[in-house]
């Protein structure tokens, strides 16, 4: 969860006392649909945000709301291949801010990836939103700055085609989370390598991208940055061994298994 002091709020919200207690058995997944509300308050995330949380969150219910051993790889080659990238940009949109933007500013500082919005339902004030939270924890996020921008080729009339030409343009690692399928098509097509974190390991995005964590983005982040703090300490040859021994494909099957059985087989 979200460290800052977002939330102090929390204990009134339109007159009615929210206080979730820590023995709540759903206190974690109930304080990120609070963090979600907030969000919405703010203007960072948007109504449709809280439809595509649920849809994560059934996922993350069928996956026992628990980072598994086939994440735990999966968060370890992410690592290994950001820190191997030339220029590794985080991409962030309102959920994900709303969710975890101190954690992901401590995973772009462990890294030195630079942070860009990237919106669906994009205006100018919600992307100026979204930057200024980054802000309060040390990060200049790009993608707020339109005479920075150059245009993904395919992407049609959606603004998620806007690219900063000092971030995502220039990289050659893009790490996105609650993405869609086409702007991640895209990314790859352009040679990007793209590392998603996404709970639907049958989603579009998670079967195109290079490396796909299925874990929830507010476990996911912070455990990427310790896999990232951890792994500096390794050499190039140490780190690509990580990444030539992954297979993909294999560990979107058994998150699937999980998912739909409980178990790997
Ligand atoms: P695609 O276009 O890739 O097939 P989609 O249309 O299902 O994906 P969206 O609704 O655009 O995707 O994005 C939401 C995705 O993010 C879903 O796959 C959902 O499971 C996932 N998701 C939602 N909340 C979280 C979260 N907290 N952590 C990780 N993933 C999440």
């Amino acid at each position: 969860m979200q460290k800052g002091n977002d939330c102090k709020d929390c204990s009134k919200r339109g007159g009615v006392t929210v206080k979730i207690p820590k023995s709540h058995p759903r206190a974690k997944s109930l304080e990120e649909r609070h963090r979600l509300q907030l969000g919405i308050e703010k203007g960072i995330v948007t109504p449709t945000g809280m439809i595509a949380h649920g849809r994560g969150e059934a996922f993350d219910y069928l996956l026992g709301e628990r980072t598994t051993p086939e994440a735990k790889k999966q968060i370890e080659a992410a690592a290994a291949k950001l820190l191997l990238a030339r220029k590794p940009v985080i991409t962030v949109n309102g959920n994900t801010t709303a969710l975890c933007a101190s954690g992901i500013a401590e995973l772009a500082k462990e890294l030195g990836a630079q942070v860009e919005v990237n919106l669906f339902y994009r205006t100018e004030k919600r992307a100026r939103l979204i930057q200024k939270e980054f802000r309060k924890f040390g990060i200049n996020a790009l993608g707020a700055d339109p005479k920075k921008f150059k245009k993904a080729p395919g992407l049609g009339g959606s603004k998620r085609k806007l690219m900063d030409s000092d971030g995502t343009w220039e990289a050659d690692a893009v790490l996105v989370m609650l993405e869609d399928g086409d702007r991640t098509e895209t990314l790859e097509r352009m040679g990007k390598f793209i590392i998603a974190i996404d709970l639907n390991p049958m989603s579009r995005t998670s079967r195109k991208a290079g490396i796909t964590i299925v874990d929830n983005v507010t476990r996911a982040v912070p455990l990427l940055e310790k896999a990232a703090n951890r792994l500096k300490k390794s050499n190039k040859k140490g780190l690509s061994v990580i990444i030539n021994n992954f297979k993909n494909k294999d560990l979107l099957h058994k998150s699937e298994m999980w998912i739909r059985r409980g178990m790997v087989k």
